[in-house]
């Protein structure tokens, strides 16, 4: 369990796609921050108000449940029993049985490019345990054949799987918990807070001063470099998630593979995009921590990402869901939907030209 004090913590608000935080311009508008390693990345919880203390603590306690409750590593968590159970029916619980439901209508909407059954793919390339290698044509045709949501049978609060068929999560998890903090945001009468699960932010309320919070969309070429960005989203009470190929990756024979896999070829996806980021409103009316508008946009920037531009476009204008897009792309353009325009900054000296679309 990591907790640093919060002025040390300040300097490192600019990380990736991270709520940018300030001083608040009010003394007596206490501020709590909190620095949390979990779902393999670095989170920091940034919370205003009478309460905010309580809400980091309790944000920390429900990151650390929905870990050990998703995690595909730890032998004792309900996706592990699942996935080991050999095509047996477990009773996975009315939460996880949600989030298999939800995970599902985005496979259907998505065709296919977000699929949590890609685990034995993910798994097969070492992602799961980090001992990353190339598998061969043949490994990976026999892993699809496992691979789809009719491997996935879901009644009442048990699931069954195919045998050979696992789910993974992560494409998902940290999205959900971004619904999960909302709602205990919302249970606290949090005014304002920044929540940056890392590349899923939760930009809630305004900053002290009435203006939007800053968040800057990462650079995909510059990947380890945390000033640099593609781009800044100014927003109040919002969504943005990051999905992009430059977080995990490995070279091998002077090719690099990354960790979102196109589950039509059972390869990193190749769509030319170096990162999306799906920025949706979050509407406090309808948090209830059932998984929402963070899952969503969490599915949708994986998928999205894996569809590349013509046909995330396509889907942003079949206008299915309600979000906007940041597009980045290999051949260093920035595209931006007419929905987030005005609350979009170009980065002045990045490289980039900027399209908005329609
Ligand atoms: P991150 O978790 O790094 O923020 P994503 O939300 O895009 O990024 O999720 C990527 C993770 O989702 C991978 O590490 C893997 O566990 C899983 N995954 C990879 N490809 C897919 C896919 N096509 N559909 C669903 N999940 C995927
Ligand atoms: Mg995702």
């Amino acid at each position: 369990m990591k907790r640093f004090a919060a002025a040390l913590l300040a300097a490192l608000m600019t990380v990736g796609l991270c709520g940018c935080s300030w001083q608040t311009e009010s003394p007596d508008e206490a501020r709590e921050v909190i620095q949390v390693i979990a779902m393999d990345t670095v989170m920091i919880f940034t919370t205003y108000g009478e309460k905010s203390t309580h809400a980091d603590y309790l944000s920390e306690d429900e990151v650390r449940r929905l870990e050990s409750l998703l995690s595909r590593t730890d032998g004792e968590s309900v996706i592990c029993q699942l996935n080991s159970a050999g095509g047996l029916g477990i009773d996975v619980g009315e939460e996880v049985c949600g989030l298999m439901e939800a995970a599902e209508e985005y496979t259907l909407a998505t065709e296919g490019a977000f699929d949590i059954t890609i685990a034995p793919v993910v798994a097969a390339w070492g992602f799961t345990e980090k001992e990353n290698r190339v598998p061969s044509q043949k490994e990976l045709d026999e892993l699809l054949t496992l691979v789809g949501p009719e491997h996935i049978t879901l009644a009442g609060d048990a699931a069954a799987l195919t045998p050979g068929t696992q789910i993974d999560l992560g494409g998902i998890a940290k999205g959900y918990a971004s619904d999960r903090i909302a709602e205990i945001l919302k249970e606290n009468s949090i005014p304002r807070a920044t929540i940056s699960l890392g590349g899923n932010v939760l930009a809630w309320g305004d900053r002290p001063d009435g203006t939007p919070w800053r968040v800057g969309i990462q650079d995909p070429q510059d990947p380890n470099n945390a000033n640099a960005f593609a781009g800044m989203l100014h927003l109040t009470d919002a969504f943005a998630v990051t999905s992009g190929g430059y977080q995990r990756f490995f070279e091998a024979d002077g090719k690099t593979y990354h960790h979102i896999i196109d589950p039509a070829t059972g390869y990193p996806a190749d769509s030319g995009l170096t990162s999306v980021t799906v920025v949706a409103d979050c509407d406090l009316d309808e948090v209830d921590g059932t998984p929402s508008v963070g899952t969503m946009c969490d599915a949708l920037s994986t998928a999205l990402f894996v569809m590349g531009e013509e046909k995330a476009l396509d889907f942003w204008r079949s206008g299915k869901y309600d979000f906007d897009l940041v597009l980045v792309t290999e051949d260093s353009r920035v595209v931006v939907t007419d929905g987030i325009a005005d609350e979009f900054e170009e980065s002045k000296e990045s490289g980039y030209s900027y399209e908005v679309v329609s």
